[in-house]
């Protein structure tokens, strides 16, 4: 065993504490490496954020300096377009500025400023309450008749008004502007100042040529108007004596001439029609009177008057009436009838042989009336495709060199299209040249009140089966058509061998004879039909009265009904037992006097044209009245009064007194107040006839006087029965 001696101790102490602290070193090594870990980590962060910082604060500073760039770029663009602006507002010819809210001019251009040269304080900074004082004070703006204070007033109202309407400054430079004020959201006041001057200056040339032309115009149709005047008295005393000329006993030769006076004349009338009408209508003149009238009857009337010419060319006249289109519509019913006039006359005119066929169609209902198509289908010389566009306007014919077929002054149809158009309708043509033309118009015509039976009327049923003789195939067809409707049952024929294969065997209640059979004549048809079966009633359908009268008086026919049908005169004829063909179209015949020697029926004449006296009284001879003539309105009045007349009819323009004023003293008489006063007239103007008629007249006639015309007159004011209808 080991002493341990004190330097052992000593040592072994020693190296404890050696051992000791060299622990304690590893230890404080140990820290410090974790601090300086630490402090790196802490470094190293700093520096990411100090890296990250620096890149924000470039990137920072790029877009500082792009933004720099852009402002400056904005500013010089702002610049610029102030610049412009400035210069657009200057070069506006208008005069233009602005106020703000409290009035205060802003801004404004020279055209606005200059009207002001004279005034310098005119200028950005003064106030509208100012500027509107300088105008009205010192003369600036003409004022017309208002009080300088009070146009200054006007013109601050227009300051607070809400809407500021514009309005027209007249400058005593000579200068006219139109103001317009407009308020800007932020309370500013736009003000535009349009100089006006040369559209004013524009506007009354404009207008002093308007009056000039209208002037013109109304000097045109005032002379149109008298030469119309001058023109139809003297034919007055042609075409009325060569009526009654007519009615004498002639020879051949001397009816002839007689008959082409009366043509010739009627041709003059209708030429100075057209002229006058389309002067009218050049004046935008044209008014519409509708009224209620019966279209199916109207065709018709139309038809029966073309009806001479188309006998000479043997020219089947057709009507095609749907059963279905009411037969009252409203519409001007002058108007409607020229349209008709123009259309069937041109068909009937350029038509050498075939037929005119008049078709009127119901086409719907719409809220404003029937829509109704009529056409006007003929199988003349047509009119070529060139031509067929140009045919609508004024004084354009087909034909156009001297030497024409075709008489017309090419007016028919711009009338007509005029007059169709002012209807609110529409008009065409189809045509082939050589095979014939269909002219059509479709208008929308509003229902009369009473529009009349509608569909098929049945026969009465006595009348089951019917023989219709007529060689024309489309009339044919047509009115068997129409008799099938109605109920009956039909044979047709065209000639007296089928007819009387038919008699025989279906034994017909009635036949209906064509009287312008091709086959055979239609006495031979009548005598067969006779014949075989004598009580067998027929009617003739006959386009030539004079020819029908005598069979009707022979009893061969039991009535004679006017071609083309129309479906009420059957009816009629089937409904009374005697013969009484219709005479809707037919001049009526004068009655002998009919011995009625109780009534005296006073007629008083007033007339200074002793031509015109002259062709009245032979139109009246014979007939049972006590005819008075007085050479004026004077003379009117005075033998009014001492004769006491049963109707008067007294013409227009009248030396001393016209009719008019006679007419008014009339009438302030006791006894005048109700006597039929029918006035007779040269004058075709629309406004003529309508002064005429304010004068308390009750109808009118126009010159050239027609017979039948004055007769129906005095038909209409007689006691019944006095001046029978024709036979
Ligand atoms: P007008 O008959 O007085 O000459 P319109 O204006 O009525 O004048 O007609 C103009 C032209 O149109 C006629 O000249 C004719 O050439 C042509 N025309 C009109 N209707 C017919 C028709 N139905 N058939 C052939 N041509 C026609």
């Amino acid at each position: 065993m080991t002493i341990p001696t004190p330097l052992q101790d000593m040592l072994a102490r020693e190296k404890r504490a050696r051992l000791r602290a060299e622990r304690l070193y590893e230890q404080v090594q140990r820290e410090l490496r974790a601090a300086n870990e630490r402090l790196m980590q802490h470094a190293y962060a700093l520096s990411d954020q100090v890296i990250a910082q620096r890149e924000a604060l470039m990137r920072a500073r790029d877009r500082a300096e792009s933004l720099e760039g852009a402002n400056s770029r904005y500013s010089q663009d702002l610049s610029l377009a102030n610049e412009r602006l400035r210069e657009a507002v200057e070069t506006l010819e208008d005069g233009f500025a602005v106020f703000d809210k409290d009035q205060v001019l802003i801004l404004a251009n020279q055209a606005y400023l200059s009207v002001f040269r004279d005034f310098p304080e005119v200028q950005p900074g003064i106030r509208y309450r100012r500027i509107a004082e300088i105008c009205a004070f010192e003369g600036v703006v003409l004022l017309q008749d208002i009080a300088p204070e009070d146009w200054v007033a006007m013109m601050m109202a227009r300051w607070n008004s809400p809407t500021i309407a514009p309005v027209q400054l007249d400058f005593s430079t000579g200068l006219s502007v139109r103001l317009v004020e407009r308020r800007a959201g932020n309370g500013d006041l736009v003000s535009l100042s349009n100089n006006i001057t040369e559209t004013l200056r524009y506007q009354s040339e404009l207008i002093a040529a308007q009056q000039k032309a209208e002037a013109a115009a109304e000097t045109k149709s005032a002379f149109l108007a008298n030469m119309s005047h001058e023109i139809r008295t003297p034919m007055n005393g042609v075409i009325g004596m060569a009526e009654l000329l007519a009615e004498t006993d002639l020879d051949d030769e001397q009816r002839s001439y007689t008959e082409t006076i009366t043509s010739s004349g009627q041709a003059l009338v209708t030429i100075i029609n057209d002229i006058l009408d389309y002067s009218k209508m050049d004046a935008g003149k044209m008014e519409l009177h509708p009224e209620i009238f019966d279209l199916e009857k109207m065709i018709h009337d139309v038809l029966s008057l073309l009806t001479p010419r188309a006998r000479e060319k043997s020219i089947e006249l057709i009507v095609d009436y749907d059963m279905f289109l009411p037969a009252r519509l409203i519409a001007d019913p002058g108007r409607m009838r020229q349209i008709l006039t123009n259309l069937v006359g041109n068909a009937v005119k350029f038509t050498e042989s075939g037929y005119v066929l008049v078709r009127a169609l119901g086409m719907g209902s719409s809220a404003h009336g029937q829509m109704v198509t009529l056409t006007v289908e003929d199988t003349g010389i047509g009119i070529s495709r060139e031509h067929q566009d140009r045919i609508f306007t004024e004084f354009s014919q087909v034909e156009e060199s001297a030497s024409r077929r075709f008489e017309g002054t090419g007016l028919g149809l711009a009338i007509t299209r005029q007059i169709v158009s002012a209807m609110g309708g529409n008009i065409w043509v189809e045509s082939d040249p050589g095979i014939g033309s269909c002219f059509g118009i479709s208008l929308e015509l509003p229902l009369s009140p009473d529009p009349g039976p509608l569909g098929p009327e049945p026969l009465p049923n006595t009348i089951r089966t019917v023989l219709l003789i007529s060689d024309h195939l489309i009339s044919r067809e047509i009115i068997a058509r129409r008799l099938q409707a109605a109920g009956a049952k039909i044979l047709t024929a065209t000639q007296s061998g089928v007819a009387l294969r038919n008699i025989i065997n279906a034994r017909p209640d009635l036949a209906l004879i064509d009287q312008d059979l091709g086959t055979e004549p239609v006495d031979t048809v009548l005598a067969e039909l006779r014949a075989h079966r004598d009580a067998l009633p027929v009617m003739l359908m006959s386009s030539d009265m004079s020819q029908a009268r005598d069979l009707l008086a022979r009893g061969d026919v039991r009535a004679v009904l006017p071609k083309p049908l129309l479906w009420r005169d059957l009816l009629a004829a089937l409904g009374t037992p005697a013969p009484a063909p219709e005479d809707h179209d037919q001049p009526p015949v004068l009655p002998e006097p009919t011995g009625r020697a109780d009534i005296t029926f006073r007629v008083l004449y007033a007339e200074d044209n002793k031509t015109n006296q002259l062709v009245f009284s032979k139109m009246l001879k014979g007939l049972p009245l006590d005819l008075h003539m007085a050479d004026n309105g004077r003379q009117a009045v005075a033998d009014f009064g001492a004769l006491h007349p049963d109707i008067v009819f007294m013409d227009v323009s009248m030396p001393e007194m016209d009719g008019r004023e006679a007419t008014r003293l009339i009438r302030a008489t006791e006894a005048g107040r109700d006597v039929p006063i029918i006035a007779l007239t040269a004058h075709a103007m629309q406004e003529e006839i309508d002064r005429i008629m304010g004068a308390g007249m009750n109808a009118m006639l126009t010159k050239p006087l027609k017979k039948s015309e004055l007769l129906s007159a005095l038909r209409d004011h007689a006691p019944p029965g006095l001046f029978p209808q024709a036979d």
